[in-house]
């Protein structure tokens, strides 16, 4: 079943089309963001299944959005992907799994991957009632 509600915070908009798109393809449900402040105003009004950060976002980034997500009861559970230029240093790469992300994507996105990556972050975070 793939019909889970994913929100996409990314402010380039060809690759926001594309992940969402993809998702859609497959047959998630999709809602946007071009900010981070955007972004976790949404997370709370919709709760959705996972959310997709773009590290790099004008304003507040990634990093400190999802420290702000996990630090609201509200949307602290929802699993956080971040998505990352595949350029970044490994050392930083690391340092964003250590942050907590409960998975990591790199652009330019393969879309395979990345929906192997979207699947593995919903299962682990469906947890019986
Ligand atoms: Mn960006």
């Amino acid at each position: 079943m793939a019909n889970e509600l994913i929100l996409i915070i990314e402010d380039n908009e060809v690759n926001r089309v594309l992940l969402r798109d993809v998702l859609r393809f497959k047959g998630y449900q999709t809602l946007e963001a071009q900010t981070a402040e955007e972004g976790i105003r949404i997370a709370q009004e919709r709760m959705p299944a996972l959310i997709l950060m773009d590290f790099h976002l004008p304003a507040m980034n990634g990093i400190e959005a999802f420290k702000a997500l996990r630090a609201d009861a509200v949307t602290s559970a929802i699993p956080v992907i971040a998505v990352t230029a595949s350029a970044m240093p490994e050392d930083r790469q690391k340092k964003i799994l250590g942050a907590g992300f409960d998975g990591m994507q790199t652009k330019p996105i393969h879309v395979v991957e990345f929906l192997n990556t979207v699947g593995k972050a919903l299962k682990s975070s469906s947890k019986p009632a």
